[in-house]
């Protein structure tokens, strides 16, 4: 893996190239990504059960797009026990850490005659997109679904692409059961986001659509933002490890592959203050690769956005750390604690040599679904909030409304808004109007 020192220039290169992987760089692919959320909105079920054959080369209709509860038990018995009991522990921590995040109503009354408050409601329905295809994403139902049924959405709509069998994967539907959604779709890519956005004959128009996807998932997701409300448009995924000369650097490589591996986009990035660490980091992933199954994928992304930076010293190594603002951060220096207490922007933050990455995708608890490409700087992890809304409370006595009338009239008048101040002012003068 290349070792580079860090100066203005390297620092310029490496931040636009890591950039070209955003989603929204993709503009090719949004023509067709706009032809089938038309299709889907002027056809419905035809258009859905269409493009089905074509990308998943599936016969899905009216009969057999809705997954039955016999196609559930089927499920539970074709999956594991070992697994059930796993995927049973990572939805009881990712269920702990979500209650916490939990906001009430409140409601705050003065002695004046004033209260003031904001009301929580929960999301009525949500969809949730769960990608199929390439690989099994058992953990990405829980990480979505969880937080939605803790904030106390009513209905949780789930589409996934079938195989061409016209099947969802066992492990997806049991973890679909297990997480408690309401009902399951066999539908996938931008027709899938399309048909939860404006609903069909056979799904359901939601409020909010939530879940990760490739290019065509996203792209649509940011196509139909307004019509209903997206979490995020997710680009691959991203880990960068702070480490000093303290940090072990077989752990070191074996976390920078860890995320290598999920495809040729997905970026590794080191920062260090220790040349050694790099060198050491660098053979350590050269033995490593001889034995992973990945190791195709992983050369590849290495590549493409790997990268192993030498910095001048800590202040350095942070400033650049905060500028890339990775999906997945992980520090290893001697004070760790102290380091993240200067980092600004990270979707997630690994501390210490034993929470690896991994560990955050399917067990600890928290959110694995972050924020990419540079938008830790003004997105967070998914949670509660995403499934939550706010209304503001206002209630004033007659008493409390005659201290501020005559200020809020002439406010209003301010702005020529003099039906703004008759509104006030009628309640204390029968005669009034401007
Ligand atoms: P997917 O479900 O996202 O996409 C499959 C669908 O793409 C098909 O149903 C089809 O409708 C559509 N499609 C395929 N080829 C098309 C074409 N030529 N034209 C129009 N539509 C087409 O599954 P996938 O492809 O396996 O991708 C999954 C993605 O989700 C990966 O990029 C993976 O990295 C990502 N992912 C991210 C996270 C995260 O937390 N960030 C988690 C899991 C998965």
């Amino acid at each position: 893996m290349r070792i580079i020192e860090l100066n203005e220039t390297s620092k310029k290169n490496i931040l636009e190239n890591l950039l070209k992987r955003s989603p929204n760089q993709y503009e090719a692919y949004a023509n067709i990504v706009d032809q089938i959320i038309k299709d889907v909105r002027n056809n419905g079920d035809k258009a859905l059960f269409s493009y089905t054959k074509e990308f998943d080369k599936a016969d899905i209709n009216e009969a057999n797009i809705k997954v039955t509860e016999e196609e559930i038990k089927k499920a539970y018995q074709q999956v594991d026990n070992k697994l059930l009991e796993i995927l049973r522990k990572a939805k009881k921590s990712i269920e702990e850490y979500h209650t916490k995040q939990k906001q009430n109503s409140w409601f705050d009354a003065s002695k004046e005659g004033i209260i003031l408050g904001q009301k929580v409601t929960p999301i009525e329905k949500v969809g949730v997109y769960v990608p199929g295809g390439k690989a099994a994403y058992l953990s990405t139902v829980l990480m979505d679904v969880i937080p939605a049924k803790v904030a106390g959405v009513d209905r949780i709509v789930m589409v996934t692409p079938p195989d061409t069998k016209g099947e969802v994967y066992a492990g997806t539907l049991v973890a679909a059961s297990e997480a408690g959604v309401t009902e399951i779709y066999k539908v996938g890519g931008a027709q899938a986001i399309a048909a939860l956005a404006f609903g069909t004959k056979s799904i359901p128009k939601v409020d909010k659509i939530v879940g990760p996807g490739n290019i065509y998932v996203a792209l649509a997701k940011k196509a139909v933002y307004g019509h209903v409300s997206i979490d995020s448009i997710a680009g691959p995924s991203e880990i960068l490890i702070l480490a000093d000369e303290t940090a072990n650097p077989r752990y070191v490589a074996a976390d920078l592959l860890s995320q290598a591996e999920h495809d040729e986009l997905a970026s590794s990035i080191l920062v260090t203050t220790s040349r050694k660490l790099a060198e050491e980091v660098s053979t350590e992933i050269n033995k490593f690769l001889e034995s992973l199954s990945r190791r195709d994928i992983i050369k590849k992304s290495l590549d493409n956005y790997g990268y192993l930076l030498l910095a001048k010293n800590m202040d350095e190594a942070i400033e650049v750390t905060n500028e890339i603002a990775s999906e997945h951060l992980e520090i290893m220096t001697k004070d760790p604690f102290m380091d993240m207490t200067r980092i600004k922007n990270a979707g997630a933050i690994f501390i210490g040599e034993y929470s690896s990455e991994p560990l955050g995708d399917y067990m600890a608890g928290p959110n694995h679904t972050l924020p990419t490409n540079g938008t830790a700087k003004f997105f967070s992890p998914l949670s509660v909030d995403d499934f939550i809304k706010k209304s503001s409370i206002i209630s004033y006595t007659k008493e409390a409304l005659e201290k501020v009338h005559k200020d809020i009239e002439a406010f209003a008048l301010s702005e020529g808004l003099s039906a703004h101040a008759n509104s006030i002012a009628v309640r204390f003068d029968e005669n009034y109007s401007n």
